[in-house]
C-alpha cells in the first residue's frame, strides 16, 4: 500500500507559516512598566484626562470590570471606579514598539507591521517548528521588553490573526481551516456588524453557514466583497505578508483634543493646539517624516465635523511652524464653540533626504533638546511653558 500524500487544492500556493503577533494591553501593559505601583490594579490609557475622551487602552483588570478599547471615559469610570486614568504617551509607544520589532527581525526580515502593536510575521521555510518559533519568539519579548504577546499562527493571514485573538492574554494557538467553522461569521476580516446583520437575516450565524450558502447569492447581495468572503470563510487567504521597507510612508500624521467644556477664545484653545502641534511633530521627527499640508480639524457643538487645509513652502516637522499655520486657520474658522480640534500633518516625505529650509538651526536644536527631555521625564515635562509662550505669541 503507498502512502497517499496530500495535494494542496488547485490555486493554493505552497503551505505557508504566518504568525500574528499581537501585544497584550499594549498602552497600558508599558504604562504599567513604567509605574510598577499599578501592577494588577485597573488601569485605563486615555487619549487626555478630560471625561469627554475615549479609552484608547486598558489592562485586563479594568477589562474584568466590562471596560473596552474605544468607550467614553465617563462611561468606563462607571464601571471601574477605582481605575487609574493615564493620558497616554505616544512617543513612549513608538519606542517600545521599535524594540519589539528589533526582537521580530532577530527571527526574520519579512515582518509586517499592522499597527503600532501587532505584526504579521512570515516564517516559511524557517528552520523551526511554528510553535516553538512562537514561543521563543513570545519568550525574547518578554525578556527584552518586559512585555507580553500572544501569538497565532497560520497558514495565512486570516488564521494567524484569528489564532491569536483567541490566544489572549499570554497565550499562543495555531488555527486550520477546519478549526473556524464553528466561529461566529463576525470573526472573520470583512463581516462587521451590519455585514453580520444582513447574514443572519438568512440564518448564516457560523463560518460553517457562511461556506454553505450559495456563492451566487453572496456576490449579489455584498459585491466584491461577497467574493473574497466566499475564501476567506474556507480559510483562505492568499494576500502575502508585504515587509515594512516595501510598504508605503504613512498618508498623514495627526492627533486631537475634545475639550472639557466647548471653547471660543484664542486664549482657550491656543494651549490645545500648541500641544498638539507639538505631539505632531514629534511623531514626524520620531517616524522621520516632514509634511507640508498642514489640516486643521474642528467640530462645532452641534457635532458637525470640518476641516481646512494650507499648504506649506517646504515641509516640515517642527512645532513651532505647524503651530502657526494652525494657529492661522483657527483664527479664521472657530467662529462658533468649538468641542473639539485635531491637528494633521499630510503630503508626507522621508525628512532624511529633504532640505528643510524653513527653520533656523537654533530652533532645530531647541526641538531635539525638548525631544530627549520628554523622553526621560514624558510628554508633559516641557509642555506647559511652551503652550504658554504659544499664547503669548
Ligand atoms: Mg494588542
Amino acid at each position: 500500500m503507498t502512502a497517499s500524500i496530500p495535494t494542496p487544492k488547485t490555486g493554493t500556493p505552497g503551505r505557508r507559516t504566518i504568525l500574528h503577533v499581537d501585544m497584550d494591553a499594549f498602552f497600558a501593559s508599558v504604562e504599567v512598566l513604567c509605574r510598577p505601583e499599578l501592577a494588577g490594579r485597573p488601569v485605563i490609557v486615555s487619549g487626555d484626562p478630560s471625561l469627554r475622551t475615549v479609552v484608547s487602552s486598558c489592562s485586563y483588570e479594568a477589562r474584568a470590570m466590562g471596560v473596552r478599547s474605544g468607550m467614553p471615559l465617563a462611561r468606563a469610570l462607571r464601571l471601574a471606579p477605582g481605575a487609574s486614568v493615564v493620558s497616554g504617551d505616544h512617543h513612549r509607544y513608538v519606542t517600545c514598539w521599535k524594540r519589539i520589532l528589533s526582537v521580530m527581525l532577530s527571527l526574520t526580515h519579512r515582518i509586517e507591521p499592522v499597527s503600532i502593536d501587532e505584526a504579521f510575521l512570515d516564517a516559511t521555510g524557517l528552520p523551526m517548528a511554528p510553535c516553538a518559533l512562537a514561543e521563543l519568539l513570545q519568550r525574547r519579548l518578554l525578556d527584552e521588553t518586559g512585555l507580553w504577546a500572544s501569538v497565532g499562527i497560520g497558514s495565512n493571514k486570516l488564521l494567524a490573526k484569528m489564532a491569536s485573538k483567541r490566544a489572549k492574554p499570554r497565550g499562543i494557538r495555531e488555527l486550520r481551516p477546519e478549526d473556524i467553522v464553528d466561529f461566529p461569521v463576525d470573526s472573520i476580516w470583512g463581516v462587521g456588524p451590519e455585514t453580520a446583520r444582513l447574514l443572519g437575516g438568512f440564518g448564516v450565524k457560523t463560518v460553517a453557514d457562511l461556506a454553505a450558502f450559495p456563492a451566487q447569492r453572496l456576490r449579489i447581495m455584498l459585491g466584491m466583497a461577497g467574493e473574497s468572503l466566499y475564501f476567506l470563510c474556507r480559510g483562505v487567504d492568499p494576500s502575502p505578508v508585504i515587509p515594512f521597507y516595501e510598504q508605503e510612508p504613512p498618508q498623514s500624521i495627526g492627533h486631537e483634543h475634545t475639550f472639557a467644556r466647548d471653547v471660543l477664545l484664542p486664549g482657550e484653545y491656543l494651549p490645545a493646539l500648541a500641544l498638539l502641534a507639538q505631539k505632531v511633530a514629534r511623531r514626524s521627527r520620531d517616524e522621520g517624516f516632514a509634511g507640508s499640508l498642514v489640516t486643521l480639524k474642528y467640530r462645532f457643538s452641534d457635532m458637525s465635523t470640518h476641516t481646512r487645509a494650507v499648504r506649506l513652502g517646504a515641509p516640515t516637522d517642527q512645532d513651532q511652524v505647524i503651530f502657526r499655520a494652525v494657529g492661522r486657520l483657527a483664527g479664521q474658522c472657530v467662529k462658533r464653540p468649538v468641542r473639539l480640534l485635531g491637528v494633521c500633518l499630510g503630503s508626507l516625505a522621508p525628512s532624511a533626504g529633504l532640505q528643510l529650509p524653513l527653520f533656523n538651526r537654533s530652533t532645530h536644536e531647541l526641538n531635539r533638546a525638548c525631544d530627549m527631555i520628554r523622553r526621560r521625564y514624558g510628554e508633559k515635562a516641557v509642555t506647559s511653558c511652551r503652550t504658554i509662550s504659544a499664547v503669548r505669541r
